[in-house]
């Protein structure tokens, strides 16, 4: 047994695109049972339930089933983190319950490597809204953004301590940042860990703080970040910096930026996915006799053929002239659709005629 054969979220967990939540749960309930490491001792059984298991942890959420859908794989994790952070943010629980599996916790830390996930704390993060129009997204681009951020302090790195001194460990928790308590209670001892009070949770203590930032370890900055933003990006598409945030406190790791993709609707071409719509507008007699007109393409003008007999509504596909797929190969196709008017106002010639093809017979 080897990993599945494809890549694709909804064909891992076996269900349609438009799967409800309730089957794309049920469907990775019974495939998870299959695969779970502890029941099935097969070679790839683990890597498989690994699978299935990221491909429910993304389509049991809405946003993140609307990013895939958007922007597949890639866009997802560009936006919501890590693997493991979209494990994290997955109520596994909530599927095995009543099925006897328990310990999922145990298993996704073997995944991931390491249990509890207490760390530094890290910077907050920023998100930024670029508008880029539907002719930008025909290429790669980039935009120039100024974000007013926190950055790590230049004259104590962030320390926020004084140059010349350094922070000292704390001598009540000795660097934990936290302190046991024993509690007694009938013949039973808790230990209860609480946040130690003399450093804050710190760990450390600074007797001379950084005149610079007041001992915080970040300024106040203003920054001119290059934006690449790739082909073929749609409304909503986001793209995660990492580490573009905002400076952590005393030295702790920076946050992530989140620049978002605003895209208005244009006046020319409706879109769908890596496809383009746009109309031809015709009057019934071109659309009897066919015609040829000069319609717009993102990469300029194009001569179209329309044959003799065209209904309204129809049709032309112009291979190619849509967007460039994202992240993937290649690019959509141009639709252009006919939109055949009545002519209100004819002159007296034009009027006898189109009599006159009314009198050489029956039209068909
Ligand atoms: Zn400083
Ligand atoms: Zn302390």
């Amino acid at each position: 047994m080897s990993g599945s054969p494809s890549s694709d979220f909804y064909e891992i967990l076996g269900v349609q695109r438009g799967a409800s939540k309730d089957d794309i749960k049920a469907a990775y309930r019974k495939l998870a049972l299959q695969f779970h490491p502890d029941r099935n001792k097969d070679p790839g059984a683990e890597d498989r339930f690994k699978q299935i298991s990221e491909a429910y942890a993304v389509l049991s959420d809405d946003d993140k089933r609307k990013q895939y859908d958007v922007s597949g794989k890639e866009g997802v994790y560009q936006k919501y983190g890590s693997e493991e952070d979209i494990f994290r943010g997955t109520d596994f629980s909530d599927v095995f319950r009543g099925t006897g599996f328990g310990g999922f916790d145990d298993i996704f830390s073997q995944f991931f490597g390491g249990g509890g996930r207490r760390g530094p704390q890290r910077g907050n993060d920023l998100s930024v809204r670029i508008q880029l129009r539907l002719e930008e997204a025909v290429h790669d681009t980039s935009r120039d953004i100024e974000i007013p951020r926190d950055e790590k302090c230049p004259v104590c790195s962030g320390s926020g301590a004084a140059p010349g001194t350094s922070p000292r460990t704390c001598s009540q928790c000795g660097g934990a940042g936290q302190v046991q308590r024993m509690q007694n209670a009938g013949f039973a001892r808790f230990i209860r860990l609480e946040t130690c009070n003399k450093c804050g949770g710190r760990g450390s203590i600074i007797d001379t703080p950084c005149k610079e930032c007041r001992g915080r370890g970040t300024v106040r900055r203003t920054r001119t970040l290059r934006i690449e933003i790739p082909a073929g990006v749609n409304e909503g598409h986001t793209l995660r910096l990492r580490g573009e945030g905002e400076a952590g406190a005393r030295g702790t790791p920076p946050g992530d930026l989140y620049v978002v993709i605003s895209m208005p609707e244009n006046p020319i071409y409706k879109r769908r996915d890596a496809d383009l719509y746009t109309e031809a507008r015709l009057n019934a007699v071109e659309a009897m006799l066919g015609t040829n007109v000069r319609v717009p393409t993102l990469y300029g003008d194009v001569n179209l053929d329309i044959p003799p007999g065209t209904p309204h509504g129809h049709q032309f596909r112009i291979k190619g002239k849509g967007l460039p797929r994202l992240g993937h190969h290649g690019s959509g196709d141009e639709y252009v659709i006919a939109n055949i008017f009545i002519p209100k106002s004819l002159s007296g010639r034009q009027r006898d005629l189109l009599r006159k093809v009314l009198e050489e017979g029956k039209l068909q």
